[in-house]
């Protein structure tokens, strides 16, 4: 059994690539939030809120640098460069897990419910390793988004992952979840997927999904559909199957053909035939430059890893 902790160290984690317009409305929500938490003893008074600068082009590390001087609370941590929300994040648990007892994160855009923050650090109090917050309803997001979402999380369940459905990184990990989650090493980071290898102990958490808050999505269509693809590759070999899966029954239906040019042979029935010459040939062509191309995402995936080169760099560290 794990010891409990009473008043626990509860870091949140906030990456922020572009936030200017959104940021000092979340850091105020936070800050309030973790004094309000201290105030009621139910935290430590050690715990904090700390944003992580993906890289951004507008004022969003001068606003992090001037709120990080005016509270203890707030700290800050600058990447080098963008390198995108998953690589942001795991920055920003990794640095700060040795000074906390479990890390909260949540997106900077004040579209996850805040007051279920509360709730999570109960959970904690009682053993849960990790407590994800899932989303009931996603009312404020787009037809398309709602749908492709739906899609997406419908594959995932078919390749039995154990990915947890409408859950988008808004989670409490304890400091030996993020101990472990150290140890992978994979570039194509995809955290939804990783934490629940992991293990432990966990629980949902539902909550409603907001507007954001002001600013723009950081995920416009391209990227939500290389992020969903990436979902799916590096965590299961089923596009794969598919392949293999497919090769068999075109085999099967060449067999069936194959006997029907065979009887009509022996029944004077052949006529030369252009069209059953040139369509399997087109059709296998793109059957196999479609195999191909799968096979070569993955070698793309082996190429990205092998290279093991650092995930973020931190540039500045502001405590
Ligand atoms: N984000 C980031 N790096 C990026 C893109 C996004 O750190 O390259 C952050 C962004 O600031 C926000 C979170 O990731 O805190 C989620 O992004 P966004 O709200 O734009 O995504 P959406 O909610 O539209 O899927
Ligand atoms: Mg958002």
């Amino acid at each position: 059994m794990k010891p409990v902790i009473l008043k626990p160290i509860i870091g949140i984690v906030s990456p922020c690539y572009n936030e200017e317009q959104v940021l000092e409305e979340t850091e105020k929500q936070l800050r309030n939030l973790i004094l309000d938490l201290v105030e009621r003893e139910l935290v430590s008074d050690k715990s904090f809120v700390v944003f992580i600068d993906d890289g951004s082009s507008d004022a969003t590390w001068t606003i992090i640098e001037q709120k990080a001087s005016e509270s203890s609370i707030v700290k800050g941590l600058k990447l080098a460069g963008n390198v995108g929300h998953q690589n942001a994040l795991l920055a920003g648990l990794l640095t700060y897990n040795p000074d906390a007892d479990a890390l909260i994160s949540i997106d900077a855009d004040l579209q996850d419910d805040v007051r279920i923050i509360e709730t999570m650090i109960q959970k904690y109090k009682l053993g849960i390793d990790v407590v994800y917050g899932v989303r009931k309803e996603r009312t404020t997001d787009t037809f398309f988004k709602k749908n492709s979402a739906l899609l997406f999380y419908f594959l995932i369940k078919k390749m039995k992952s154990n990915m947890i459905p409408n859950h988008a990184d808004y989670r409490l990990c304890s400091n030996r979840v993020i101990k472990a989650l150290s140890d992978f090493n994979e570039v194509n980071l995809f955290l939804r997927g990783i934490i629940p290898l992991i293990g432990f102990k966990k629980e949902v958490i539902y909550y409603d999904r907001l507007e954001r808050f002001a600013g723009k999505s950081k995920f416009p269509l391209r990227k939500m559909l290389s992020f969903a693809w990436n979902g799916i590759t590096s965590f299961s070999n089923f596009p794969l199957k598919l392949v293999t899966a497919l090769g068999f029954i075109i085999f099967i239906v060449c067999l069936i053909m194959s006997g029907y040019a065979f009887m009509a042979v022996f029944t004077g029935d052949t006529v030369p035939g252009w069209l059953s010459t040139v369509l399997p040939m087109y059709f296998l062509g793109g059957i196999q430059l479609f195999s191909i191309g799968i096979i070569g995402e993955y070698i793309g995936k082996i190429y990205a890893e092998v290279k093991q080169r650092p995930r973020y760099i931190v540039e500045e560290r502001i405590d």
